[in-house]
């Protein structure tokens, strides 16, 4: 176990907090990329709370930590976690979704925290592979961590990234794929089969390690892991579930972009305060 229990807790809190965030803009808006949003919750919560060297203050220090989301429509989550670390104040979340809103439907760097435009998918990994060369020809022991999305695979530019970043030997450089097997059209191996992933991401050069994308000690691990790899870069191959933690849309392809009704919000909301409940009651049982 890479964090103590104590630690673990905190952040299954945090990571309930962005939960209720992207609720929050989802009250708003009532509409927006819901699956995957949820589903990279874990993975965002660890990088931002546990491992980055990132925050409001040092936003302008080259030698901090890129994170680049790469799966631009998972922005939802991304805006939940900038809320949490206090690039954009909580009242922003509720304007998700208006006419000129500062947070539209994909991210872009007008927005405090953002390092890169996306939402066009498959140049998230190219943009990360420049930055982690960037901070190697500076001398920065920075690093660079990238979400991508399973059905962002198809997109070919992804496998020039792959095959660039492993000529480079960038060792500094981390990309999480969020695999929750689905993507808005149906099965991710429905419509482009990327398995065996593990297989073609060594065969490109790649260090590659599998993982619960839930497991908070084991998104730690991968991270340490990756750290700990010199010469490649470390691509995680991050199982998880789409919409993870709304049981009415858990695994479901109809929620990669959600249009919620009254009823669903209502029921969104009790099953996030139902979790909360239950972590409250660990919290009590820890002390
Ligand atoms: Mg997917």
């Amino acid at each position: 176990m890479s964090l103590t229990s104590a630690e673990e807790l905190k952040l299954k809190k945090k990571a309930l907090d962005l939960r209720t965030n992207v609720l929050r803009m989802m009250k708003a808006s009532r509409a927006g990329h819901v699956g995957g949003a949820m589903s990279s919750a874990e993975i965002l919560t660890v990088l931002y709370f546990h491992i980055m060297n990132v925050s409001p203050e040092n936003f302008k220090d080259n030698n901090r930590d890129r994170f680049v989301l790469s799966a631009g429509h998972k922005c939802l989550i991304l805006y939940a976690a900038l809320a949490e670390l206090g690039f954009i104040d909580y009242s922003v979340l509720d304007t998700y979704g208006s006419m000129g809103c500062l947070l539209p439907g994909h991210p872009n760097m007008k927005i405090p925290g953002v390092e890169a435009n996306t939402g066009a998918l498959g140049h998230g990994l190219s943009i990360s592979g420049g930055m982690a060369q960037g901070l190697k020809l500076n001398g920065s022991d920075a690093r660079v961590f990238t979400v991508m999305g399973d059905g962002e695979l198809a997109e070919g530019s992804n496998w020039e990234a792959f095959a660039a970043a492993a000529h480079h030997r960038l060792d500094n450089l981390l990309a999480f794929i969020d695999w929750n097997g689905l993507q808005i059209g149906g099965k991710t191996a429905d419509v482009m089969n990327y398995s065996p992933l593990t297989e073609k991401l060594e065969a490109f050069g790649w260090s590659v390690i599998n993982i619960d994308g839930h497991d908070l000690n084991a998104i730690v691990d991968a991270v340490t892991t990756a750290s700990e790899t010199k010469g490649k870069p470390t691509a995680v191959i991050a199982k998880t579930i789409k919409s993870k933690g709304l049981s009415f849309a858990e695994g479901k392809a109809g929620y990669h972009y959600w249009k919620a009704s009254d009823e669903e919000i209502a029921e969104a909301e009790a099953n996030l305060e139902q979790q909360r409940t239950e972590l409250t009651a660990m919290e009590g049982g820890a002390e």
